[in-house]
């Protein structure tokens, strides 16, 4: 039985996953759901002897039933080959029972690339089977990676455009320069007057605005998602956590059968839901861990059942990605644990909107024992950081750092040290350059960002990224910044 799509807000959809890729967002506001998980058709020994792109299509082929064979092999094979660094597409790297997934190898350093290096080739396939001729625009808004590496799989596709909208003074000096110089015709890039949730708000509000839709589909535009609101963002997400239990199985570090527990540095939610599909999925997986920093919004709900973002400030830290407060795909979570419930959903996402704040029943906490939560402050992040380079001579980025300073924080806690745990590293250092080094050394602190590449290429014996390189010297492209209430207008006025 082939896996179809609903609304978290209206379970009569019926959508096929093309379709569902198609519209990014449901019409009613809320995101699409696959109406259930099917169990992996391979077992983790059989995983563990096939290559990344293999257990891609294995994993993938059960949640994209409409795609062929041959159309899913396609979009994989466009997607994971030279664009990213090493064949290995995400290598482990092992800390006593710890083992960093590196997600950062391909053409952005940010874990972003693994689902958006296959999404346009996804998108585009899926307007091919559904005779969709419009021009797909592609609106997206990002708290520092998303833009890029969506951009970056974007640019010069045939039959798309791409809009991205990040918080202007909100993402790092590497971050902000990649998507600035970001050649294409058919992209533009937009700083706003405001922060991440304000970015995806206006987005999602231009997606709910029924007459510009209509307006659009006059000229031939059609809008779609590339934030991971998108499935499929979510599905190729699902993908390295199989990857990473298969090698660790095919290296003898854990045995058939045994639980792993799985880290994740924390923002719209999108990189520990697939986890957490993963898991229900039938991989071995003990406790999903979810990271956050201190904007920790995530920690409170976990700990209390109450999602609050109205009593808290938003706070601008070293981990940029995951400054939000408004974490989409928690809206997926919150449908499963009330039983696939749309109309609880919708109630509940009302409240957030209207007041800020909803609090979920004791019954769908009970759907939340698979989860661990915790969160680092910006001194406990400097101090996983520097920790790890003078115990292991390994650098982390930030975000990552934040993972690591949970999970060390879970283990004193709780005394669990044995079981082998996967931390999901979603970005090179060299993205956060400067945050890296001024935690390594304080001494740091007083020079520029291109200094310090060069320093941490020095005491991290890893050779700075093209993707940096590329960067140094080249062009600045766009330098449009609107406020937040500008944002349709900026997308008509790309559209003209
Ligand atoms: C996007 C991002 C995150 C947060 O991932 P979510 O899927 O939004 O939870 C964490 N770290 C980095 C480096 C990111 O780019």
């Amino acid at each position: 039985m082939k896996v179809m799509y609903r609304s978290t807000r209206d379970n009569s959809l019926n959508l096929t996953a093309s379709q569902a890729i198609l519209k990014g967002l449901s019409e009613d506001g809320g995101l699409f759901v696959p109406d259930n998980l099917p169990p992996f058709d391979k077992s983790m020994e059989e995983f563990s002897r096939m290559d990344y792109q293999t257990i891609a299509y294995e994993v993938m082929k059960l949640l994209l039933g409409d795609f062929t064979e041959e159309e899913l092999k396609s979009c994989i094979r466009n997607a994971y080959g030279s664009g990213f660094d090493t064949e290995l597409l995400a290598p482990l790297h092992h800390v006593g029972n710890a083992s960093y997934l590196e997600l950062f190898h391909g053409p952005t350093i940010a874990f972003k690339d693994m689902a958006l290096q296959i999404l346009p080739h996804l998108l585009v396939t899926s307007a091919r089977k559904n005779d969709v001729k419009d021009e797909i625009v592609i609106l997206t808004a990002t708290s520092g990676d998303t833009g890029k590496a969506a951009m970056e799989g974007f640019a010069d596709v045939e039959g798309t455009r791409i809009v991205v909208f990040y918080p202007k003074g909100g993402v790092s000096k590497v971050q902000e320069l990649q998507m600035v110089t970001q050649r294409g015709k058919n992209v533009k890039v937009v700083g706003i007057k405001g922060n991440f949730d304000e970015a995806q708000t206006g987005v999602k509000q231009i997606f709910s605005d029924r007459e510009l839709e209509e307006k659009m589909q006059k000229q031939g535009f059609r809008f779609s998602s590339a934030n991971s609101i998108n499935i499929g963002r979510l599905v190729p997400q699902i993908v390295y956590y199989v990857y990473s239990y298969a090698t660790l199985l095919k290296h003898g570090r854990i045995s058939k059968g045994e639980k792993i527990n799985i880290v994740v540095p924390t923002g719209n939610f999108g990189n520990i839901l697939a986890a957490c599909y993963a898991k229900n999925m039938g991989l071995p997986v003990s406790k999903l861990i979810c990271a956050s920093n201190e904007n920790k919004v995530l920690f409170d709900f976990f700990e209390t059942g109450v999602y609050d973002r109205k009593n808290r400030e938003f706070k601008l830290t070293s981990s940029p990605s995951m400054d939000i407060l408004i974490s989409s795909n928690l809206e997926r979570l919150i449908y499963h644990i009330a039983g696939n419930d749309d109309k609880r959903t919708k109630e509940l996402m009302r409240a957030l909107t209207d007041g800020g704040v909803y609090e979920i029943t004791p019954q769908m906490r009970e759907g939340l024992k698979d989860f661990c939560a915790g969160y680092a402050t910006e001194e406990e992040t400097a101090f996983e950081i520097r920790q790890v380079y003078n115990d292991a001579s390994y650098i982390t980025d930030t975000h990552t750092a934040v993972a690591g300073a949970v999970y060390r924080k879970y283990v004193n806690a709780t005394g669990d040290k044995e079981t082998k745990t996967v931390i999901a590293s979603t970005a090179s250092p060299y993205k956060f350059a400067k945050s890296v080094m001024s935690a390594i050394d304080p001494a740091y602190g007083g020079m520029d960002d291109f200094e310090l590449i060069d320093e941490l290429e020095k005491i991290s014996n890893v050779k700075t990224p093209a993707a940096v390189e590329s960067i140094r010297n080249a062009e600045v492209l766009h330098n449009n910044v609107c406020e937040v209430s500008q944002m349709k207008g900026a997308v008509i006025d790309f559209l003209k």
